[in-house]
């Protein structure tokens, strides 16, 4: 993989990679680095050696969830949550998408669109089926339920309708974008 992608894929983050000293602050705040196959100062790491390809086939673009706890502790302000944006667009545009966060943000994005916000158990229902897991987290619904943390019915909000239109815009953009 030629080294252009990666620098474009930089240019379009705002990111130099060279910024980066790896001191591991991001790392040490980040959320979701437990989860992540690659940390966030390895993902920096990664574009310092010219590695994009681990970039891109890394658990860790898809479950940033932008926070910008990395921005707030990183002694040179590196954006790494537009970097892994941009990574997810690359990802996808070169078919290293995953199927299980494509799912998830399809029904997510779907969702939003019927009720103007997220219901929780139909989110998870629509997912579980879609990515042939029925069964995942079954056994925290009685809990959940019992404790009001998510319902049976949807709650429609007011501006449904304004949310429905704005999502179907932003599609818009996203595809002239691609
Ligand atoms: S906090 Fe900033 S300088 Fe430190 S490793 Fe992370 S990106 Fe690099
Ligand atoms: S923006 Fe992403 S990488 Fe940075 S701390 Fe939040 S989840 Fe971690």
């Amino acid at each position: 993989m030629t080294n252009e992608k990666l620098d474009s894929l930089l240019a379009k983050a705002g990111v130099r990679q060279y910024d980066c000293y790896q001191c591991g602050k991001c790392t040490g705040g980040c959320p979701m680095a437990r989860a992540m196959d690659l940390k966030p100062r390895g993902v920096m790491r990664c574009a310092q050696i010219g590695s994009l390809e681990r970039i891109l086939k890394s658990n860790t673009i898809w479950l940033c969830t932008g926070c910008h706890t990395c921005v707030e502790r990183c002694p040179h302000d590196v954006d790494l949550p537009a970097l892994m944006e941009e990574a997810r667009y690359l990802a996808s545009d070169m078919g290293y998408e995953r199927r299980d966060s494509k799912v998830l943000n399809e029904v997510f994005i779907a969702n939003l669109k019927m009720f103007g916000r997220n219901h929780e158990m139909l989110l998870a229902g629509l997912y579980n089926m879609i990515a042939f897991k029925p069964l995942q987290d079954m056994s925290s619904v009685p809990h959940m339920l019992k404790h009001g943390l998510i319902e049976i019915k949807p709650h429609e909000t007011q501006k449904s309708e304004s949310i429905k239109k704005m999502i179907e815009r932003a599609e818009k953009l996203s595809s002239v974008r691609s």
